[in-house]
């Protein structure tokens, strides 16, 4: 008899442990988020600094609410994002750069790391949130990616809401795209100044139930022409999420596409054994050169890693430890 209950009390003991510990792994939650990757100069005035680390403070604020809510991880980085779209300090939504013909073309993926469900759009022009679109991809279409007038057509068919290609227009934008102009009639094309390859925004998490996901959205390179695509909405170079990390990348997507840079860092941690922070560094180190890019990502625990190989990435990250950052350049 005695036996019968030590066993019994011994066996509730280890259950109740294990409980806890599942409890205490399920309540884990990370996020983190880019703003675009590139040369962006020390000597920001100010003011300018200030509105950047308040635009990503303000983004990192909406993850927080809904993962800290028990949200899912795809709902975060939607969300996240779209704060990120909204403001037209970054080059995505809002603030998306010119084409060659003066418009805005814009680009958006994301992806489901519990599934491996993936949406993404390219080319749209009349789509205020991207990020949702593509999202309705993944959810309402038995398709991954839809281009242009397609893409259109279909968005007509969601509740997304739409506005005027005119929407996108800001002064900064459009100095930026004269200047890249003035370049390209004086046949200096395809050496792109810096200033004009980079500006994206992004955003990956773990949510409370252990599930990843990633997203990312674009206005693209500036003046880029016969619709041009970058690696954003390619799934796997731009964007990735899978049972091992999601990643959201920024940065001269030609490159980045070419090294299917996300899917790589996935799947170098999942073939080689080694941590986010290794992989990212495999990247950006032995397949990427210097200045082109810059990462976000995170693993199945939680660990986040924002590394760059570019003088700055807007970047900000958030965990349920209580941790936050966000940051400009290497240490600020
Ligand atoms: N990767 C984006 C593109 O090539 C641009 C960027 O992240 O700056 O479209």
């Amino acid at each position: 008899m005695r036996l019968i209950l030590f066993v019994t009390s011994a066996l509730a003991l280890f259950l109740s442990e294990l409980n806890s510990t599942v409890h205490a792994q399920q309540s884990k939650w990370s996020l983190a988020l880019h703003g675009g990757a590139g040369v962006i100069s020390k000597d920001l005035p100010d003011s300018m600094k200030q509105l950047y680390y308040e635009g990503l403070e303000e983004a990192l604020s909406v993850g927080e609410e809904i993962l800290s809510e028990g949200g899912s991880a795809l709902e975060a980085v939607e969300m996240t994002v779209r704060s990120l779209e909204d403001n037209p300090l970054f080059n995505a939504g809002r603030g998306a750069v010119y084409t060659n013909e003066g418009t805005h073309e814009l680009d958006a993926a994301i992806m489901d790391g519990s599934t491996l469900a993936a949406g993404a759009i390219t080319g749209v022009t009349t789509v205020k949130n991207p990020i949702s679109l593509a999202r309705n991809v993944m959810t309402d279409s038995r398709h991954v990616l839809f281009s242009g007038a397609g893409a259109e057509t279909f968005a007509d068919q969601t509740g997304v809401e739409r506005v005027d290609n005119s929407y996108y227009d800001t002064k900064r934008r459009y100095e930026q795209w004269k200047r890249a102009q003035q370049q390209s009639n004086l046949g200096k094309e395809n050496v792109i100044p810096d200033e004009y390859k980079y500006g994206t925004v992004g955003a990956v998490a773990l949510d409370k139930d252990g599930k990843l996901a990633a997203a990312t959205s674009t206005g693209g390179m500036t003046n880029k022409r016969f619709g041009r695509v970058g690696d954003v909405p390619i799934i796997g170079s731009g964007t990735f999420a899978n049972h091992v990390a999601a990643i959201s990348a920024t940065g001269w997507g030609e490159q980045i596409m070419k090294n299917v840079s996300a899917n790589t860092i996935a799947n170098y941690m999942e073939f080689n054994g080694s941590t986010l922070e290794e992989a990212m560094d495999f990247v950006l180190t032995e397949r990427l050169n210097p200045g082109d890019a810059g990462f976000i990502g995170v693993d199945h625990e939680g660990n986040i890693s924002m590394q760059m190989n570019t003088v700055g990435m807007f970047r900000g990250s958030i965990d349920s430890h209580g941790n936050r950052t966000v940051m400009i350049w290497e240490n600020e």
